[in-house]
């Protein structure tokens, strides 16, 4: 079979490779609809997780099962299925904690694109079909599900992370698709003002359908300086970050009020330390909280944020400024995110086969 992958760091083509086989608790899938992620850039051309040769990208997808495992009890041949792009062992003792995004050990998790071939191939294999799957629900758009692979999931979580509650003054440091996503998710769990940190026009754009109530621009100055002018030196109660670098956390604590939280799903590509300003953060005593996390994966996470797709409360297929079709067009697809033009949200490319 064929696919798109990273051959070194700062490299990708075409690769051949072997049909995965199918374990008794595990599903091989073909895809449908697949959407490139800023986490396969931060792989291959920063090199953030190390080397990694002739690995096949890609972590979001929707697809059709092609073969089960004997002891796969609700999936068949045929379905059409959307694949968390973290999959956990759910057997494993982090996922019993309640951690299974960390399953046998931290990013655990994280297979696709990490530790064994991703999605951008002709066949993909998925553990804990079970436990990992969820049915595409009737109706609904496979590129828009591509969106519940990841984006929704990452950019919701961040404001779990953040502990957003009802009237908290938020501030969303980057408005890709994830940050935009953290944006809605503030605004569901009842975020009263709400900054939105970015500069390209489109994301503004939906930022502010999404219920953001000012955006602040990095580029016109520190973001601080701009968040305290527009709250009288008060500051804000909770932070997600979904953009900027390791210097972020530095401007993040200083805005936080005592008692706040930051949740960060950002990727650091780079840099070795995450720098706290001690005084700042109450000279380690100000009850300023940071987490970070990676999604939580799964079917009944996928199944539930579907729902709210279903019910009309989110709808992420706004984040789609690029739709491509067949398979060939995943290099074409992931290229655009590397290059980032201005009008670039997020491509997806739909195959039919
Ligand atoms: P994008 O690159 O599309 O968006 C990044 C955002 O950050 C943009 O709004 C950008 O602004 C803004 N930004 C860039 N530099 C700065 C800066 N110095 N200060 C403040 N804001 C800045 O990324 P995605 O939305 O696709 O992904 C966001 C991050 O989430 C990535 O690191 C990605 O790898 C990670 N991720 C994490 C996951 C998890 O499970 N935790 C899963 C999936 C993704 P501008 O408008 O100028 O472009
Ligand atoms: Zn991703």
């Amino acid at each position: 079979m064929r696919g798109y992958g990273m051959l070194g760091i700062g490299k990708t083509g075409w690769i051949e490779k072997e049909i995965p086989r199918c374990g008794p608790l595990d599903a091989i899938v073909k895809p449908i609809a697949i959407a490139p992620c800023t986490s396969d850039i931060h792989t291959v051309y920063e090199g953030a997780i190390g080397e990694r040769t002739n690995l096949i990208l890609g972590h979001e997808g929707v697809g059709e099962v092609v073969e089960v495992g004997n002891l796969v009890r609700d999936f068949k041949k045929g379905d059409k299925v959307i694949v968390s792009a973290i999959t956990p062992d759910w057997n494993s003792v982090q996922a019993q904690a309640g951690y299974g995004m960390h399953s046998g050990k931290v990013l655990g998790g994280w297979k696709f694109s990490n530790e064994k071939d991703g999605l951008f191939s002709e066949f993909f294999h998925v553990n804990d079909a079970d436990g990992n799957l969820a049915l595409l629900p009737e109706g609904m758009d496979p590129a828009t599900a591509t969106m519940l692979c990841d984006m929704v999931p990452t950019g919701l979580h961040g404001s779990e992370l953040a502990h957003v509650q009802y009237g908290d003054t938020v501030c969303v440091i980057g408005i890709g698709p994830v940050g935009l996503m953290g944006v809605r998710g503030a605004v569901l769990r009842g975020a009263g003002r709400l900054f939105a940190v970015g500069s390209r026009p489109n994301c503004v754009n939906i930022a502010k359908e999404f219920g953001a109530t000012d955006i602040i621009n990095y580029r016109d100055g520190n973001i601080l300086d701009q968040v305290l002018a527009k709250t009288n030196g008060a500051g804000v109660d909770r932070v997600i970050i979904a953009g900027g670098n390791v210097d972020t956390f530095d401007e993040a604590v200083r805005m936080l009020k005592p008692g706040g939280a930051i949740g960060n799903v950002n990727y650091l590509g780079s840099g070795d330390y995450i720098k706290i300003p001690r005084v700042e953060w109450g000279v380690g005593m100000g009850h300023k909280m940071i987490n970070g996390g990676l999604m939580p994966g799964g079917r009944l996470r996928t199944e539930k944020l579907a729902a709210l797709i279903t019910a009309g409360r989110i709808d992420p297929s706004k984040l789609i400024t690029h739709r491509f079709e067949g398979f060939d067009k995943i290099e074409e697809a992931l290229m655009l995110m590397k290059d980032k033009p201005k009008d670039l949200i997020k491509p997806v490319v739909t195959i039919k086969w």
